[in-house]
């Protein structure tokens, strides 16, 4: 006879294992076999590599290299997000967070050139832009009725403005949205800040906190793969500098989140040993909020030869982070990057946060993103609903906000 058991926490199981060859889940006592409670922590797998993880997963262990290595290369995606659906659900229950932002993407203009960049441009071309301070105040103006809760701000290198333009910009912003987090500038902007002001790396960043700064983006390592930098990235900062600068930055009470840009030419270990590293700084600092793993959009680049990413990619990704980083606190699913629809089912995949509002993206966009350019507070709620979460509204910091 064969049992099924439906319930919000759980999957469907065949109990007399007559090869269905549906996977079976039963992370709370909710199911029953024939009236018997089954063992807590069971769990089966279409790939059976996956068994070993999951004894770790369950007791809490730290996965290794190799353990990252076989989620990525395993084809039991549900193995996989099961996985890391019991570890978000630890951590999070039913919740789901999103923030009520507005991204600021202040110059196009970028001396890097990175070969995956379509956002940015050179001096003088038609589409290069840099807006003024005043420009932006008047972008952060036009949306003063809203409940902005966090600004996103990050640009290209545009050698044309020096480190007063920089403080400017935050102090001009903290002015107009005082109650707002200013979330800006990835490691790479940093660095350069750095050099163009002459000041040291942790002098640069106590200006830029002086002025407003409270948080950083965490973007701009890409993968951290010496082979990869080389080839795509060579002007753009290395492994070494961009952790220095992300230590300097914690060290300066300023919390950031970290992202992976994948889906290009980097291989799976090279992944893992991202994720790794990423991990390892963590332990140090602390200071990391939030991961999200970043899906390469190739319209417009150099690259463009490049198919777009898979679902199942994608979902795993998200997966992978979630069960690599056991010291994050949150794993994001970057809506605009993967599409409404498959953020919404990575809330099943381990993600619990599904980013913002937003409300003109760019950089996405112009390397041929599909998604919405923005999503009212009513579609957040609805993704996050409809996959069965509760939405719950946050700050920068993950405070609820009423
Ligand atoms: S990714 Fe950043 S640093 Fe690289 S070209 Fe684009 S804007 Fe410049």
């Amino acid at each position: 006879m064969t049992e099924w058991s439906l319930t919000r926490w759980s999957y469907l199981r065949d109990i007399n294992n007559e090869g269905t060859g549906i996977a079976v889940w039963q992370p709370f006592a909710e199911i029953s076999r024939g009236g018997e409670p089954v063992e807590e922590g069971t769990m089966e797998f279409i790939d059976p590599k996956l068994a070993p993880i999951w004894e770790k997963v369950h007791t809490g262990t730290r996965l290794s290299f190799d353990d990252g290595r076989t989620l990525y290369a395993s084809h039991d995606l549900s193995g996989v997000g099961r996985m890391a659906d019991f570890v978000r659900r630890k951590r999070h229950g039913n919740i789901a967070y999103y923030v009520y932002n507005q991204h600021v993407n202040y110059t196009n203009v970028c001396s890097n050139r990175c070969t995956f960049c379509a956002f940015a441009t050179d001096e003088g071309t038609k589409n290069a832009y840099t807006w003024s301070i005043e420009e932006v105040k008047a972008r952060l103006l036009e949306r003063k009725a809203e409940p902005v809760r966090e600004i996103h701000m990050v640009g290209g290198l545009n050698e044309n403005l020096d480190f007063d333009y920089f403080t400017g910009l935050l102090r001009a912003m903290a002015e107009v949205r005082p109650e707002a987090t200013l979330k800006a500038f990835t490691a790479v902007e940093i660095d350069y800040l750095s050099r163009i002001s002459g000041l040291s790396l942790a002098d640069t960043v106590e200006k830029l906190k002086e002025a407003g700064l409270a948080m950083m983006p965490g973007g701009g390592a890409e993968v951290m793969s010496e082979r990869v930098h080389d080839a795509l990235f060579p002007k753009k900062i290395g492994k070494a500098r961009w952790l220095e600068v992300m230590e300097t930055v914690h060290a300066a009470g300023i919390p950031t989140n970290a992202t992976m840009l994948y889906g290009h030419i980097e291989t799976i270990e090279e992944r893992v040993e991202h994720l790794i590293t990423l991990r390892e700084l963590q332990d140090r600092t602390g200071g990391f909020s939030a991961f999200i793993p970043l899906a390469f959009h190739s319209k417009n680049t150099q690259l463009a030869y490049i198919p777009a990413t898979s679902g199942v990619d994608d979902l795993k990704n998200v997966s992978v982070a979630r069960l690599m980083l056991d010291n994050f606190a949150h794993i994001k699913a970057y809506w605009v990057m993967i599409g409404e629809k498959m953020a919404q089912v990575a809330l099943s995949f381990g993600a619990d946060d599904l980013d913002g509002t937003i409300i003109e993206e760019r950089i996405t966009h112009t390397a041929g993103a599909t998604s919405a350019t923005g999503l009212t507070r009513d579609e957040m709620f609805a993704m996050i609903r409809g996959a069965g979460f509760e939405p719950v509204e946050r700050d920068s910091f993950y405070n609820p906000v009423p």
